[in-house]
């Protein structure tokens, strides 16, 4: 019998196998991709993404500011790694370091392929049942990632002409004419500047307000200890009623905003503020209407409208609050105790953890918080 099971090898499931593989742990990542973080590699590459926007001390290693070691140990740095007043580090070298790590804890050799279908309490462990078969251990993780993405309604009936840019049939070639982005965050701005670098003039991008200036998330001190676990003390209403206060929901970096600006002024990409009402295709082309009525025509639309915020229709966890009765609170998030169990043998760490480790949850320092709390590897 394994001693831990990780579900899902993104950000949460890598950062937290490497702390336990430290402690000598019999661990197991159970993925269906071929290598660990591959959803993290598909959505950057899909928006282009250059850097991170967390922080250069904010990584998956186990120890602190291992990727700023890292840096200093490259023979060479490419000029522009870092960006902006927290250094966030290039992709390219966030990525360099993750492998450093993988390679280093032998990570990648405990990864087994396939996709949890569902769980049952068995002797002293948990039986984990995948499309490749079942593995059985004392303890469970639930790394699983957002919930699906939002797909607006009036994008529905038109399926694949206006995907979700983290859709794995979406289309990442360049558009070559008349092309739109909707989506008021960070992924959509990134999208919107990639496409009319690559054919100025030719992008809108279609958003409710103009992206409010945010360097991260949410305040920094959220990326600290003491902060999420005062919050996990509050009752759920009031936790879920200041995760929307502090989270800074659709918030670009200044250094991303500056760039906005000046493709706008400059006419490569155009900004239109306004809520789509409807959408549909037109011959080869899409027919965006806005709220107040006026029209945009279009080649190519790409949705980059955020994950859903609630984790209902999750099948594996409907699956695990359907057959072992836990309990989900707001949003249907699970509710967990403060050393992340949702059942004492099921652990619960990245989004899905929101309630307990509050607004950066999701994030790089979520999973270093969450790893902290995770039962046998708290901090004395
Ligand atoms: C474009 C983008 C940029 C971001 N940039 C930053 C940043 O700079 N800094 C930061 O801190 N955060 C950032 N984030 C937020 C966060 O770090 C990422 O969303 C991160 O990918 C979340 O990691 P995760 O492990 O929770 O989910 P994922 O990366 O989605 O990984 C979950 C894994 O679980 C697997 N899985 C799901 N269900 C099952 C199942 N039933 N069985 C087996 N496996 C399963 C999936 O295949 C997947 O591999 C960014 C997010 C996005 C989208």
């Amino acid at each position: 019998m394994l001693d831990w099971l990780i579900i899902g090898a993104g950000v949460h499931g890598l950062h937290v196998a490497a702390r336990l593989r430290r402690r000598g742990f019999a661990l197991r990542l159970l993925d269906p991709h071929p290598r660990p973080l591959a959803e993290w590699d598909r959505r950057a590459e899909a928006l282009a993404m250059t850097h991170l926007r967390s922080p250069l001390d904010q990584d998956l290693d186990v120890g602190e500011l291992s990727l700023h070691h890292f840096s200093h140990a490259q023979p060479r740095l490419e000029p522009g790694v870092f960006a902006g007043p927290c250094r966030a580090p290039s992709l390219d070298l966030f990525r360099r370091h993750v492998e450093w790590i993988r390679a280093r804890l032998g990570l990648d050799a405990l990864l087994e392929r396939g996709t949890a279908t569902g769980l049952e309490l068995v002797d002293r462990g948990v039986r984990v049942d995948s499309d490749r078969g079942s593995l059985v251990a004392r303890r469970v993780i639930l790394a699983v990632g957002p919930p699906q993405t939002c797909v607006p309604a009036w994008a529905v009936p038109i399926g694949g002409a206006a995907l979700h840019v983290f859709d794995p049939e979406f289309d990442r070639s360049l558009p070559t004419s008349s092309a739109v982005v909707v989506g008021g965050g960070l992924s959509a701005v990134q999208l919107a500047l990639h496409w009319a670098r690559a054919r100025p003039g030719a992008t809108t991008l279609i958003c409710r307000r103009p992206p409010p200036i945010a360097e991260l998330d949410a305040a920094s001190r959220w990326a600290r200890p003491r902060c999420p676990w005062r919050f996990a003390s509050i009752p759920l209403a009031g936790r879920l009623a200041m995760l929307d206060a502090e989270t800074r929901r659709g918030s670009v970096p200044p250094r991303v905003a500056a760039r906005l600006t000046r493709a706008q002024r400059r006419g490569s990409l155009r900004i239109v503020i306004g809520e789509i009402a409807d959408g549909r295709r037109d011959a080869a082309e899409l027919l965006v209407t806005l709220g107040d009525h006026s029209t945009l025509r279009c080649r190519r639309l790409a949705l980059a409208t955020g994950f859903a915020p609630n984790f209902e229709r999750v099948p594996l966890l409907d699956t695990v609050t359907e057959e072992l009765g836990l309990e989900r609170g707001p949003l249907a998030l699970p509710v967990l105790d403060e050393r992340l169990r949702w059942h004492p043998r099921i652990h619960v760490v990245g989004s899905a953890a929101r309630l307990s480790l509050g607004p950066l949850a999701a994030n790089i320092a979520g999973a270093r918080l969450a790893a902290l709390r995770l039962d046998g590897l708290a901090a004395p």
